[in-house]
């Protein structure tokens, strides 16, 4: 068992007994067995093979395949808790594992409370099914590309990459770039737009298409050396004249926008990886100045510095864990303009305090602490990428919440 303590604790926190039990299974895992192969990954810039096994192998690549499907149907706050305990030993494997579980989650549970004609759902239950069947039974791997280096991705313009309808399905042409599982994955939820008849796009027909990474016209192109989340290798992907079948549609035509405008707390998903990692650094902190990272017995606590930065770090973790966990709680479809609000604060919050506590930690633990024998110079560099994602990339966050305060309807 992970000698490690819960990031929230279920009694302190009130999770429920599924939060609990799926908590623990992944911080047991990532512990014992993530949080050591974390280092290769990071130095060769190699997807979490072995991870992802292990996940299949503890039904957690089905986490949030609704029961009725053979998953373990987990709801969105379910996710996010049991995502950041795996944040905490490999980065990587959980900002991947967000682009493989929301292409179950928006599918599922969040689609469940969207509206839809009865035929739409009927159709959207039996296609799900589909796709559900591909990760119960076989545990194959989706991805989630939908960066292509313009606004589209911010969510201020349509995606360029098309999905022309002919028969029998679609024709995706189009290239995404940092699509992480690239050449991994097993298939890849591209957001893509289908034409209007006089060739115009418009963000309204934004249609989820999964596309099987074997169908001809799919390559990977591009190097992958970054800064840091190495292991997500989020290479170019390109599409050429594609077909994809009509039944690979994760959703309806259309639905993909009601989402984005009406279940906003969608955006979110990426932070857990985040909190994993500054609830890792604050950890790895106190272990090494208190002597008890293994192979490092000397004890560092000398100085009145270290006490007041360690209890800075401890200060902002616990604001951006609280903000984080009412955040998440009240994720839901319309939510008002004071909670959407508090989800920008909480996703700013995440990014930057994870960043901020890993350079803290850094300058309070020494030089010897950033040599890559230790984690913490990774969980800086993997740290300083939370803020750029899109589309609640912290720069975006900041001018949505000023935005909506000083210009925002009161009343809504
Ligand atoms: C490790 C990693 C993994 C990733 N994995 C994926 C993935 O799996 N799938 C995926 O789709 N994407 C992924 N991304 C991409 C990510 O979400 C962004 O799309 C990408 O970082 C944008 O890079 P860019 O150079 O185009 O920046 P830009 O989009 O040019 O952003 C630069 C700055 O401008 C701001 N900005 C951008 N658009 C606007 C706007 N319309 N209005 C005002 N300000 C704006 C941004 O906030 C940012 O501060 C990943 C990124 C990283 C770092």
């Amino acid at each position: 068992m992970s000698p490690d303590s819960p990031i929230f604790d279920p009694a302190a926190f009130a999770l429920g007994d599924r939060e609990a039990a799926f908590t623990a299974r992944a911080r047991e895992l990532a512990a014992t067995r993530f949080a050591a192969r974390a280092a290769d990954y990071d130095r060769e810039a190699r997807f979490p093979t072995e991870n992802y096994a292990d996940l299949r192998d503890a039904g957690l690549l089905a986490l949030c395949v609704p029961a009725e499907y053979g998953g373990r149907g987990a709801n969105y706050r379910e996710y996010m808790l049991t995502a950041a305990e795996i944040g905490r030993y490999c980065g990587a494997t959980a900002l991947t594992f967000n682009m493989h579980v929301c292409s179950c989650l928006w599918s599922g549970a969040l689609a469940d409370t969207l509206d839809m004609s009865v035929a739409e759902r009927a159709d959207h239950h039996r296609r799900r099914a589909l796709h559900y069947a591909r990760i119960v039974d076989e545990g194959q791997i989706y991805a989630q590309p939908f960066s292509e280096g313009g606004a589209a991705a911010a969510g201020a313009v349509p995606f360029a990459t098309t999905a022309e309808i002919v028969d029998g399905g679609y024709v995706v042409r189009g290239k995404k770039i940092f699509a992480s599982l690239s050449g991994h994955a097993d298939y890849y939820g591209v957001l893509c737009t289908v034409p209007g008849s006089d060739g115009a796009l418009s963000r309204r027909n934004t249609l989820y298409l999964a596309v099987a990474a074997r169908a001809p016209g799919v390559s990977v192109s591009g190097d992958w050396d970054p800064l840091g989340m190495r292991g997500t290798v989020s290479r170019n992907l390109l599409f050429e004249d594609v077909f994809v079948p009509a039944d690979e549609a994760l959703m309806p035509a259309g639905i993909y926008y009601q989402a984005a405008m009406r279940w906003p707390h969608m955006f979110m998903t990426l932070t857990p990886a985040y909190v994993g990692l500054a609830q890792a650094a604050y950890d790895f902190t106190v272990k090494y100045l208190r002597g008890e990272w293994p192979g490092y017995p000397q004890d560092r606590r000398e100085g009145a510095a270290k006490k007041v930065n360690v209890a800075q770090m401890r200060i902002a973790l616990e604001q951006m864990k609280c903000l984080w966990l009412q955040a998440v709680t009240e994720a839901r479809l319309d939510p008002s303009r004071e909670q959407l609000a508090r989800a920008h604060a909480a996703q700013y919050s995440v990014m930057e305090t994870a960043n901020e506590l890993a350079q803290l930690a850094i300058r309070t633990c020494g030089g010897q602490s950033m040599l890559k024998t230790l984690p913490l110079e990774r969980l800086y560099r993997d740290s300083r990428c939370g803020a750029l994602m899109l589309p609640w990339s912290a720069d975006l966050c900041v001018e949505r919440i000023g935005e909506a305060a000083l210009y925002g309807d009161p009343a809504a």
